[in-house]
């Protein structure tokens, strides 16, 4: 087993631009952190704006040989990658946790989840199809084809640091885009170790650019603005995208954005309650809070949610926490100090609304950026921990008293990304699946993503879908021709 040490000695520290790793030109670096004891673990090449049209110019001057690669190849060197990558599963899951704090054993399901983009990307790649038919007046053929939308520009948040960038550079790959990588400043470490793997498969250079950056908004304003760029794909927070689309605007330039959730969890009266509980604690601390998807609102009918929460409570006051290489450990830190602010400030304000805290809620004394796992039960309306992203392990309850009050709660936000419901009356499942304002859904289920499922949202949540049929659709574009029959 290798060291931590040695791991980390050897990812590359430099930004990857024209299959060469090259320092940024202002020679300005950053050091990337552990969570779990605020130590640096690596110093690395931080980005300025020339730095980044660099990086595009490389994939511009790429754009075309690969775009006209045959879709075998391009699907093979995909392939090529998820084998390596998934022999390197001990090396990605333990990076993983150093730089983002989550526990081996959630990081390594991150490796398994997030290389099968890998996988089924190199699948799809050759399964790009058009259409070949007669107008409806005879007089023309009519040829449907899809072409690759061209260089890419894929910005990825630090919490998912494998999945965010697989499930973007994978379909982009097997569309024939060329593609420049900007992933998070705090979790940079994996993306640059997973640029290693596809050089070392051969991916011909430029295909392929990363930049590291403490300057995100200046490296990229650029990019987006500079007319070689033909769609800019991102995920992270509502916030940020909607500069990121006002800025694509100027461009009309193609956007896909994974943005922000606050999903509820409706457990109905008639619900198995043991698979709402165990369903509640995995759509809640996987990834210590920190996900999109995260059950973010527990909306439990009136007169389970004693149990419910006396259920949810013991198993969560039992949670260990700490650094996430250490054995047995459930929760490990919260990404920053920002972080633990804001689980805190979300407990304080339900707390002072007349909210109950049945376990946790307060903050672990460092190093390391820790919060207790924490239920809080009895959360009155207008607390703001029912309007705002958690991103931490706090399990907040609110009751309902009908179906449809469940629902009017539920559908009570901006966002729209994923919603859990746990009944077990298969006519009012069926129902929660019109009503419910999402993209996505579990029903009786925690847990949604999958690589052969379309993942997105609706309202603020975001545009488009990764993974599934639909992802590659993202980086391609529809033309047409029409042929005259005589
Ligand atoms: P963030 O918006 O702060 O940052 C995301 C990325 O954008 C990072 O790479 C960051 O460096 C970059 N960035 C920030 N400002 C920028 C700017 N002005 N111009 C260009 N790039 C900029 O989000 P985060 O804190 O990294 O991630 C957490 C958020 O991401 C949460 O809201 C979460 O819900 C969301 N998220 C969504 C999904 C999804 O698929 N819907 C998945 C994971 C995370």
């Amino acid at each position: 087993m290798i060291t931590e040490a040695d791991l980390v000695a050897s990812v590359p520290n430099q930004l990857f631009i024209g299959g060469q790793w090259v320092d940024g030109a202002a020679g300005e670096t950053l050091d990337v952190r552990d969570p779990a004891t605020g130590e640096v673990l690596r110093t690395i090449a931080s980005a300025r704006a020339d730095d980044g049209l660099r990086a595009l110019d490389a994939a511009a001057s790429a754009a075309d040989g690969w775009a006209t690669t045959a879709p075998r190849v391009r699907a093979e060197l995909l392939r090529a990658a998820f084998e390596l990558v998934r022999e390197r599963t001990d090396e990605f899951a333990l990076l993983m946790t150093l730089e983002m704090g989550k526990p081996l054993a959630e990081a390594r399901g991150e490796v398994a989840y997030g290389n099968e983009f890998l996988r089924w990307f190199s699948e799809e790649a050759v399964r790009v199809t058009g259409r070949y038919g007669l107008n409806p007046e005879g007089t023309g053929h009519m040829v449907v084809s899809q072409r690759p939308v061209g260089p890419s520009y894929l910005i990825t948040p630090w919490n998912f640091p494998l999945a965010m960038a697989t499930r973007k550079i994978a379909p982009a790959l097997a569309a024939g885009c060329t593609v420049v990588v900007k992933p998070a400043e705090l979790t940079p470490l994996t993306t640059l170790f997973l640029a290693k793997v596809l050089q070392e498969v051969g991916v011909p250079d430029g295909v392929v650019n990363v930049i590291t950056t403490h300057h995100s908004r200046e490296v990229s304003a650029p990019i987006i603005a500079d007319p070689r760029l033909r769609k800019l794909s991102f995920t992270g927070s509502t916030e940020v995208g909607r500069t990121l689309i006002a800025q694509a605007s100027e461009r009309v330039l193609r956007v896909s954005m994974e943005l922000g959730g606050n999903a509820p969890f409706v457990v109905f009266e008639d619900a198995d309650l043991d698979a709402a509980v165990e369903g509640a604690l995995a759509a809640k601390f996987r990834n210590i809070g920190q996900a999109c998807t995260a059950a973010n609102r527990f909306i439990v009918h009136e007169s389970i949610a004693e149990e419910f929460a006396s259920r949810v409570t013991e198993r969560v006051a039992a949670m260990k926490v700490g650094r996430g290489t250490e054995d047995g450990v459930n929760i490990g830190p919260l990404i920053d100090d920002r972080a633990v602010a804001t689980s805190a400030g979300l407990v304080a304000d339900a707390v002072a609304r007349g909210a109950r805290v049945l376990t946790g809620g307060e903050s672990l004394d460092g190093p390391g950026t820790f919060y207790a796992p924490t239920v809080v039960a009895d959360v009155q309306p207008g607390s703001e921990i029912l309007t705002n992203e958690i991103f931490g392990p706090v399990l907040a309850i609110a009751t309902f008293t009908d179906e449809a009050h469940a629902v009017a709660l539920a559908n009570d936000t901006e966002y729209g990304l994923v919603s859990y419901v746990y009944t077990r009356d298969l006519a009012r499942g069926h129902r929660m699946i019109d009503l419910m304002q999402t993209g996505m859904m579990g029903l009786n289920l925690g847990v949604v993503s999958n690589a052969a499922a379309p993942f997105g949202g609706v309202k603020l949540s975001g545009l488009g879908r990764e993974g599934g049929l639909e992802g590659i659709h993202e980086y391609l574009s529809t033309k047409y021709t029409l042929i005259p029959t005589s």
